[in-house]
């Protein structure tokens, strides 16, 4: 359950931080997210929980690795993915800060529809817990950041449209949960969905 270590082959090219105008709209469904807890810090100190929105084809602008614990984010914790092949296993980023070490999950979610533009990652006890019990979408239990999470997540929107049902459970992934949607407030809103099944 730990969103700390990068495990992907990384091409990093540290740059100037991005302009605010690049991340303002992750940065308020951000600050949404850390007030419900959904994106945070454990007690060992171990942050949690990311945002990225796509800018075009193969590239999106994600939260830095790492940034879990910040109550909001300014423009270097925000980083730049230029280009990636999650068949190759490969990221390209810039920016001022490593992206988030699920950042190829972000983009393997992506490539499940052009229409996708904006995912969001998620820690919950509660929620990965009724989502279990629910029989919602889930990946099997395998490890975040990791080929096999990738086989996972085209696996189960193999025959099913992503954006009808956007979202997902890591049985892998203790407290790990994905939404998505065309943009960031569908994204953000089929988690309130979720949050209004548990609290009715
Ligand atoms: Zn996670």
């Amino acid at each position: 359950m730990i969103d700390g270590v990068i495990k992907y082959n990384f091409d990093f090219q540290k740059s100037e931080a991005l302009d605010k105008s690049q991340f303002s709209d992750i940065e308020a469904t951000r600050k949404r997210l850390y007030a419900l807890g959904l994106i945070g810090v454990y007690a060992d100190g171990i942050g949690y929980g990311n945002i990225s929105k796509r800018v075009n084809t193969d590239s999106f602008i994600i939260t830095g690795t790492q940034t879990g614990h910040l109550k909001s984010l300014k423009a270097e914790h925000y980083a730049f993915v230029e280009a990636y092949d999650d068949k190759e296993f490969y990221l390209k980023s810039s920016g001022a800060i490593k992206p988030s070490s699920e950042a190829l999950t972000h983009g393997t979610i992506y490539n499940l529809s052009d229409e996708v533009g904006a995912v969001i990652h998620i820690h919950s006890k509660v929620v990965w817990d009724f989502m279990l019990k629910n029989n919602y979408l889930k990946t099997a239990d395998v490890e975040y950041g990791t080929v096999a999470m990738i086989d996972e997540v085209n696996r189960i929107f193999s025959t099913i449209d992503p954006l009808t049902n956007a979202k997902f459970v890591m049985l892998g992934h203790e407290e790990g949960v994905m939404s998505f949607g065309r943009d960031l407030a569908e994204a953000e809103l089929v988690l309130y969905e979720i949050l209004g099944s548990i609290l009715i």
